[in-house]
């Protein structure tokens, strides 16, 4: 347990194929190793790509249950379970701490799979409380959801929270497009995901928020890397929360199925 006084880094982490639940790559090693090298959580918030809602919740769930929200995978990954408790105490003063909107206090979701398949890497014993927060994706203007801006600000909220031994993660992928996805885990990564990945990189290093923020300015492969923002999100959460000077370091890079990008950093 960390003294109150310490700050707890966030993480953002690439999640990827749920193959992931049940393989053994470099991708997972470099997840074990990070939670290895953290102070031991108090407990976890995991804002989830997975979690889409209208307003913002927060899961309050004592026991929260295993989801499995993918669809054609082998039986093995459907017969695990990730019983770690949940934190409603934590929930509650996330819903005290937002001041920007009214966070819902959800009593009915659990952990997807942007949050377990992450977590059993790193704390596979499950005995750290963990709580999801979902993202906004409510129609806000012209059906599109809310502006980019919006959730930066709301995640600069959560800031505090690093003070109490809180271990925050935002779970997603920089690059993300189902539709061109190759079925081949490791199918050698195409020109214009590793390109939009290099731009991200680069704007991670110079801690130039704006550029990720606007990152359909970052060139035309944006539209191919980010059909949809909702993997993309998680990435805006984390780097909301990150302070004056605070240090940047990748802790995984690569590819997976061609165009899948798990970089995965950690600020702090
Ligand atoms: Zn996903």
């Amino acid at each position: 347990m960390i003294a109150r006084s310490e700050r707890m880094p966030v993480l953002f982490v690439g999640h990827g194929s749920p193959m992931n639940i049940v393989a053994h790559n470099s991708y997972t090693e470099d997840l074990a190793r990070t939670a290895k090298e953290l102070p031991k959580p108090k407990a976890i918030l995991v804002v989830s790509a997975h979690w889409l809602t209208e307003g913002t919740c927060v899961c309050g769930l004592e026991k929260p249950r295993t989801i499995y929200d993918f669809y054609g995978f082998p039986d093995e990954l459907y017969k695990i379970r990730y019983p770690c408790p949940g934190s409603p105490e934590e929930a509650a003063q996330v819903i005290r701490l937002i001041k920007s909107t009214q966070v819902n206090y959800d009593e009915k979701w659990g952990l997807d799979h942007a949050s377990w398949a992450v977590l059993k890497h790193m704390y596979p014993k499950a005995d750290v409380p963990v709580f999801e927060m979902s993202l906004d994706y409510s129609p806000y203007n012209d059906w599109h959801p809310k502006p980019i801006e919006y959730h930066y600000r709301l995640a600069a909220e959560l800031a505090p929270l690093r003070e109490q031994g809180i271990l925050i993660i935002g779970s997603g992928n920089i690059v993300h497009n189902l539709g061109l996805i190759d079925f081949d885990t490791d199918a050698k990564p195409v020109e214009w995901a590793k390109k939009f990945d290099e731009k991200v990189r680069t704007a991670l290093e110079n801690t130039n928020h704006k550029a990720l923020l606007d990152y359909l300015a970052l060139g035309q492969e944006a539209h191919y890397a980010v059909p949809t923002i909702d993997h993309y999100l998680p990435m805006i959460y984390v780097i909301a929360m990150q302070q004056k000077g605070e240090p940047l370091k990748f802790i995984h890079e690569g590819f997976q199925n061609g165009s899948v990008s798990m970089r995965a950093f950690q600020i702090g």
